[in-house]
């Protein structure tokens, strides 16, 4: 594409511009990219905590005990900014970032797996992730997709590996089709359709496999795992020489380990499915909890294909995760619903129950 020529940005361009125009096409970025400079003024917002009076509003001092002073007050100042502006949250040594509202977009990133399940709008920090793993054609999953290749192709990055349900394939081929048509881009991408009970390496260490979930419209899941070659038993007294020579001739058994489970839309019938079990002792499940009270019950979101809160209690001896991530909130509740939910919920369960809220627009806020 050559768009980047014909583009004038204005002098201040968007954050997320900025963030893009410094990505080097090797070097998977993390956000937030750019934070962006904040007046003196801000120091008043953010209390240490520590009874410790800020420069900008305490009372003004000369000298060397001043210059000290005012470092500690911006290391103090920095480290809380910081805090605030903090996106994603950290489970289980994975980091998460996202948006996700119900019916509006759902992208959740985990930049250490150079991955994004589902695709929402397409937010700016999904971009760099080279693999996209599409649970289902709802556009509030698989809206940003057209604009995750377009954008990619834009920054000079490599064409990215799309994960779809194999029914979707011969739609989403002719919806690049169309774009191509359109656009006279190439929008090139290198489109994978997993079934489930397959098995596809995204590196030596790494692979994926879907599995099955249930929604009102054709939907898979998929679990990320890692991947360690052993020794098999017969071979452990074996020295080091003698290993090297044979171990082209599969004396190793693989092993797999269960790390990130997404599961997009789907009903708790995915809980009770057997061959289902990878996704519930994965280290971290990432799933969706539409509905948190009474207004909208348990059956209403079974009829809508979504699990409502209360589920996740009702099934919690089948989850054997470290921490449950909850995405996917009706935009009806607020942040704090979210919250008081969740810390109702948190003692009845053993896993470590953390609602992805970054980004969360509330209709009533
Ligand atoms: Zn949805
Ligand atoms: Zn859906």
């Amino acid at each position: 594409m050559q768009i980047l020529s014909s583009i004038s940005f204005p002098s201040t361009p968007f954050p997320s511009l900025l963030s893009l125009s410094n990505l080097s096409p090797d070097l998977p970025f993390s956000f937030p990219l750019c934070a962006p400079r904040t007046p003196a003024s801000d120091f008043v917002s953010y209390s240490s905590g520590r009874g410790h009076s800020c420069s900008a509003v305490g009372p003004k001092r000369s000298g060397f005990m001043s210059v000290i002073e005012r470092a500690m007050d911006e290391e103090e100042y920095r480290r809380a900014r910081a805090e605030v502006q903090k996106k994603g949250v950290d489970v289980e040594g994975y980091f998460f970032e996202g948006i996700s509202v119900g019916g509006h977009e759902t992208c959740v990133v985990v930049p250490s797996l150079n991955a994004a399940f589902d695709i929402g709008r397409c937010p700016a920090r999904a971009v760099s992730q080279d693999f996209l793993f599409i649970t289902h054609a709802h556009l509030d999953h698989i809206g940003g997709l057209p604009m995750y290749v377009a954008t990619r192709s834009l920054y000079s990055l490599k064409p990215p590996t799309v994960f779809i349900p194999p029914c979707l394939k011969e739609n989403v081929e002719k919806l690049f089709e169309i774009h191509r048509a359109m656009s006279h881009d190439e929008l090139k991408l290198n489109l994978v359709a997993l079934d489930v009970g397959e098995t596809y390496e995204m590196r030596n260490d790494i692979v994926v496999r879907p599995f099955r979930t249930s929604h009102v419209i054709p939907s898979q899941g998929y679990v990320i795992y890692s991947m360690r070659r052993k020794l098999k038993k017969q071979y452990t007294h074996l020295k080091g020489t003698q290993i090297k020579k044979l171990k082209l001739s599969g004396i190793t058994d693989t092993i797999l380990s269960p790390e990130v489970a997404f599961t997009g839309d789907t009903t708790s019938d995915f809980i009770s499915e057997p061959r289902n079990s990878d996704a519930l002792r994965a280290k971290v499940l990432i799933t969706e909890a539409t509905f948190l009270d009474d207004e909208f019950d348990i059956g209403h979101a079974r009829l809508h294909g979504h699990m409502h809160l209360r589920e996740i209690l009702e099934h919690a001896q089948w989850f054997r995760n470290k921490a449950i991530l909850l995405t996917h909130f009706s935009s009806r509740y607020k942040v704090e619903d979210i919250r008081q939910a969740i810390l109702k919920l948190q003692p009845k369960v053993s896993a470590k129950v953390v609602a992805l809220t970054e980004g969360f627009r509330s209709s009533y806020s």
